[in-house]
């Protein structure tokens, strides 16, 4: 089952019927949300009738001071606060990036191995590349956890499921998110009522932690909610996101892979069997959020069944999983050696 279907909840579910994300803002609710403030329209103090008089020189030397003393404050407040994390040049995002696989680099190995079969598969200088641009990924993001405890492996594993896909491509902080939610379980959507293992929308990338770590779990089912959400990140950011907007390569590719696959999809639709789940058939957007999940958990099969959609999509990341470098053009990767 991918991602997003919408399905039964399973039983040991029970008690969520209230787990709602409202659609406004997409904030997470296991309550019906508290009234919203009364609202309190703006009254001026000011006197708006009578005579107003002239400023004169003392008044005028005030609002000067005043004005003064407002741009020393606001100069000290700027100094005080740090720099946002996406106005940091890439050098410096590396720089912080080293400091924490320094210090925490054996734990996240430790994790990354036992929890990602595509890491454990890579290749030792490889491996390195991978940790970088995952630390670099989860600093870059603010994760929200709901009815769950924060924890930093879920940071790392959530993470390094968007590293994977984009790991051929020179770009990889899919800019356009600033927001992970983490929700423990499935959840309900209130504009449709249906249940959720994981939506992605311009307010964030949302999944269910139980699920990512089932897709995770039994990595040869074609089921991964973690690629499948970042398969939809992916396409909103290439778009939207600051730096994909100028990956023109990445669009055209895209395209390829629209033309590549719509036959498929078609027969899909038409209701021909196909190792892709039947979710593909829901409409084009599922349609590669599935072939994402197949190409990564099942490549020999895909690339035995549909050869063509295969190359395409290998071509589309730069990468093929059956290798065990992975990435297929080092230089459009950004690897320099
Ligand atoms: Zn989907």
């Amino acid at each position: 089952m991918p991602g997003d279907t919408t399905t039964t909840p399973y039983s040991d579910s029970a008690g969520f019927d209230n787990f709602y994300i409202s659609t406004y803002g997409d904030t997470i609710w296991l309550r019906p949300p508290p009234p919203v403030e009364e609202y309190q329209p703006y009254q001026s103090n000011a006197k708006t009738s009578g005579e107003s008089k002239p400023m004169d020189s003392a008044d005028i030397a005030i609002i000067f001071g005043l004005f003064i003393l407002f741009l020393a404050l606001a100069n000290w407040k700027k100094k005080e606060e740090e720099v946002p994390y996406a106005e940091l040049s890439p050098e410096k995002r590396k720089k912080l990036a080293r400091a924490v696989v320094e210090e925490k680099g054996t734990e996240y190995d430790d994790w990354l191995s036992r929890y990602n079969p595509y890491y454990a598969s890579l290749p030792l200088h490889m491996r390195s590349r991978f940790m970088q641009r995952t630390v670099e990924f989860a600093q870059s993001k603010e994760f929200r956890f709901h009815e769950l405890e924060e924890d930093e492996s879920i940071l790392i594993l959530i993470s390094a499921a968007a590293v994977q896909l984009t790991f051929g491509l020179p770009n990889f902080l899919m800019d356009y998110f600033h927001v992970i939610h983490v929700i423990r379980k499935e959840y309900v959507l209130h504009h449709d009522n249906e249940t959720y293992y994981g939506h992605v929308s311009r307010n964030g990338i949302y999944i269910s932690w139980d699920h990512f770590a089932r897709g995770y779990h039994d990595y040869t089912d074609g089921v991964n909610v973690g690629l499948h959400e970042m398969a939809h990140a992916i396409s909103y950011d290439v778009f939207l996101g600051y730096q994909d907007r100028h990956d023109r390569g990445f669009k055209r590719r895209l395209q390829e892979f629209r033309v590549e696959g719509g036959p498929v999809f078609r027969a899909m639709k038409e209701g021909d069997p196909h190792l892709l789940d039947s979710y593909a058939a829901t409409n084009f957007d599922e349609f590669w959020a599935v072939c994402v999940e197949t190409f990564f958990e099942t490549p020999e099969s895909l690339r035995d069944e549909e050869p063509g959609l295969y190359a395409t999509i290998c071509e589309l990341l730069n990468q093929d999983p059956t290798r065990q470098d992975k990435i297929i053009d080092k230089r459009m990767a950004g690897i320099r050696y």
